[in-house]
């Protein structure tokens, strides 16, 4: 039986108190947003739930699909809606039930939020599991492991009728925490600490410190790839590309091998520093994980954070790999980001880097230059891209536009 609305039901932001309409407004512009290139679909937001209407032509998967990504919904269900007499609610039972296989199970479940019903929740329970046993064939309840949980709630505006719930992705509506920058390589851990930062309602532009040539154009397509991913979400992400090729063979050139690294960090966090204040963001985020590497203990942490009193948020600083790995591919960057293009870090990192940096010595490799021109010419120097989820490089579109041609 094809239904004609969807019941949206709230995550986190139920505990939100006062700020509650906020949080409900926040999500249902990025529901509507996220539902724009889908025919058919309208949505109204109420203070505890969401209900959206389906016409014919809307692809209710594609819709069901889209939903379950958005953060701030707990979960989703197709409902079928009709009106608080009895008759019409029968009617609706029965005909849900034709959809059931011979030999299946049921449970109704009542929920009766209009007090005024003049049924009790039993009373209701009983005449609609009644009325479903005499309508069908080959069709039992089983209280305790149905087969369809057929679940009734009564409200004053008519009764809704649903067996499915579809889970969500849980977390607070993006844009109610405000915006971060997230420091996004091409690798495993930054395009997951990045959701789940978003995941908290926080809004990310990301920066990427690109290295040409000794990084390829490769590395830079699978870091737009990742945020792409990462746009699917949430719509269009900013994505900031560094020129960092004169800072990172500066190093090379004045800096002791071992502390290459440590001073490479401090470096790509000045120039963040900068592009955080241009662009309103109130925090960095990166992908570090305690242990992980010689730039991620804790004495290597100290040394490199030393360069900025911003927040630093990690997400995954305490997470296992196999947990990370598992998160990515959970939300489809794993293959991306394993693909084998060099990101300046690799290329650049010494054989034998420095894991508890001696911060003395820092300061003193980092005094023998002066860096700041060439960190204001890095920030000034950014190539900024706007990436949604139908994004294509220029690459891709020349290439389409030759295929055109031919075909
Ligand atoms: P990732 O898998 O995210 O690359 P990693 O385990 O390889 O992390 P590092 O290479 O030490 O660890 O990087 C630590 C963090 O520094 C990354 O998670 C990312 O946030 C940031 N970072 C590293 N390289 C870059 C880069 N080229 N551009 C932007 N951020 C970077
Ligand atoms: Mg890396």
């Amino acid at each position: 039986m094809k239904f004609d609305h969807l019941l949206v039901r709230y995550g986190e932001l139920t505990l939100k108190g006062t700020n509650r309409k906020k949080f409900v407004n926040a999500l249902k512009d990025n529901v509507i947003k996220s539902l724009q290139t889908i025919e058919g679909t309208h949505v109204k937001g109420k203070r505890d739930r969401m209900y959206i209407s389906l016409t014919e032509e809307a692809d209710a998967q594609e819709v069901i699909d889209r939903l379950t990504k958005i953060f701030g919904i707990k979960s989703v269900s197709p409902v079928h809606k009709t009106s608080q007499e009895l008759e019409d609610i029968k009617k609706l039972c029965v005909d849900l039930a034709q959809d059931f296989k011979a030999g299946d199970t049921f449970k109704i479940d009542v929920k009766r939020v209009d007090k005024s019903f003049p049924l009790d929740t039993y009373a209701l329970q009983r005449e609609l599991g009644g009325t479903i046993l005499q309508g069908t064939e080959d069709i039992s309840v089983d209280v305790k492991h149905p087969d369809h949980n057929v679940r009734v709630e009564v409200r004053m505006d008519g009764v809704y009728v649903f067996t499915q719930v579809f889970e969500g992705a849980g977390g607070l509506p993006v844009g109610t925490g405000g915006k971060t920058l997230l420091m996004l390589s091409g690798g495993i851990d930054s395009p997951v600490a990045g959701m789940e930062i978003m995941k908290r309602g926080v809004n990310i532009e990301a920066i990427h410190f690109h290295s040409p040539p000794f990084t390829s154009e490769k590395a830079k397509d699978k870091v737009i790839e990742l945020t792409r991913i990462l746009s699917e979400r949430v719509g269009p992400i900013k994505l900031h590309i560094v020129p960092f090729t004169e800072l990172q063979k500066q190093i090379n050139k004045v800096v002791h091998p071992r502390y290459t690294m440590t001073l490479t960090r401090r470096m790509m966090l000045r120039v963040a520093d900068i592009v955080l204040e241009n662009v309103g963001a109130h925090a960095i985020v990166n992908g570090e994980n305690l242990g992980q590497v010689a730039s991620q203990t804790l004495k290597s942490m100290y040394a490199i954070n030393d360069v900025t009193s911003t927040p630093i948020l990690r997400p995954l600083v305490s997470l296992d790999k196999e947990d990370i790995i598992k998160k990515a591919r959970e939300i489809g960057t794993f293959d991306v980001s394993i693909q084998p293009y060099e990101d300046c870090c690799t290329i650049f990192t010494p054989k034998n880097p420095v894991t508890e940096p001696d911060f003395d010595k820092v300061v003193k490799y980092e005094s023998v230059f002066d860096f700041d021109d060439m960190v204001q010419r890095a920030a000034d120097n950014i190539e900024t891209l706007t990436i949604n989820k139908d994004y294509k490089s220029e690459k891709d579109q020349n290439t389409d536009a030759l295929m055109d041609e031919l075909f």
